[in-house]
């Protein structure tokens, strides 16, 4: 099937480059790393990565294996019921990596691993923890984790873990819940453990939505305004982007315009921040928002 809309200018790719850049990308293939950045070929790394312009340098790095357990229909990541089990030291591996990276914000994301019992909570809570020690507290770190099949006592252990923002992205609103993302993810269950996050501790909660799914206007201020009456504290809007042609066809490129409108609405509604706009992704520039007005 051809894709229903022809891409619009405003999302012409951005080539990496810089001193930066290359020398983060040397060393991940020395530390082993595997970023989202690239492997989701992600066309903001030249600016998360590069630094300078006043701003700080983001890595997105993946844990738990390159294998889901689950199959959203936007996501281009390998899927299968039974992946590999868990590397007992990549906890220590990837906090003493990321030590020595001597970056200043780090998001932490992985698949959904439903084989396991506690969803991976274990796992991320110890690279946490090992990211914070390494670094005697420097290091903020921004947690992207499933859904735990709704399982409240694996969100409050990442929590609790010391981490500085708690994300789980609801992807879409809900009316398309079914349709973008996997069946055993929904709505409701994502919304409870987004509240339960903060109710445990967590400092900031965050999560994203793609637009451009086939989702009405008045459904995107609806969700939002449910958003922050469950006490979620920063969201980002972009376009989704279809990886390949055997993924969901994008119905709508949305226009900065629009964005913007959102932008407006969630700002209005309270949120203590937003980022929204074609180019958006859920870690986009990340660490210079949150160092520069949050945490520090
Ligand atoms: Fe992709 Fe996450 Fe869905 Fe797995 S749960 S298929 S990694 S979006
Ligand atoms: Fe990496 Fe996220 Fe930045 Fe893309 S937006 S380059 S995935 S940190």
């Amino acid at each position: 099937a051809q894709e229903k809309a022809r891409k619009p200018d405003w999302l012409k790719r951005t080539v990496p480059g810089g001193d930066k850049y290359t020398e983060i990308k040397a060393k991940l293939r020395e530390l082993k790393l595997h970023t989202v950045c690239e492997e989701a070929r992600c066309p903001n790394i030249g600016e998360c990565w590069g630094g300078g312009d006043g701003h700080t340098a983001t890595a997105t790095i993946m844990l738990m294996g390159d294998t889901c357990t689950r199959g959203c229909r936007f996501c281009a990541v390998k899927t299968s019921k039974a992946p590999p089990p868990l590397d007992p030291d990549e906890p220590e591996n990837t906090a003493k990596a990321v030590a020595a990276w001597g970056i200043d914000y780090v998001v932490l994301t992985s698949v959904d691993r439903d084989d396991l019992p506690d969803g991976g909570a274990a796992h991320i809570t110890a690279t946490i923890r090992g990211l914070k020690e390494k670094t005697q507290g420097r290091l903020l770190v921004e947690a992207l984790v499933p859904d735990f099949q709704g399982d409240l006592d694996s969100v409050s252990m990442v929590a609790q873990s010391g981490l500085d923002v708690y994300a789980h992205n609801v992807e879409t609103v809900e009316r398309l819940q079914g349709v973008v993302r996997d069946r055993r993810a929904n709505w409701a269950q994502s919304l409870a453990t987004l509240r339960a996050a903060k109710a445990a501790g967590a400092r900031i909660t965050k999560t994203s939505i793609m637009l451009g799914c086939g989702e009405q206007p008045a459904e995107v201020v609806d969700a939002l305004q449910e958003l922050r009456d469950n006490g979620v504290d920063v969201v980002t809007l972009g376009q989704y982007m279809r990886p390949t042609k055997r993924h969901m066809a994008v119905a709508e490129y949305v226009t900065p315009e629009a964005f913007a409108g959102f932008e407006t609405a969630a700002k209005n509604m309270g949120f203590m921040y937003v980022a929204a706009g074609p180019m958006v992704r859920s870690s986009y520039r990340a660490g210079e928002f949150y160092l520069t007005n949050v945490l520090r």
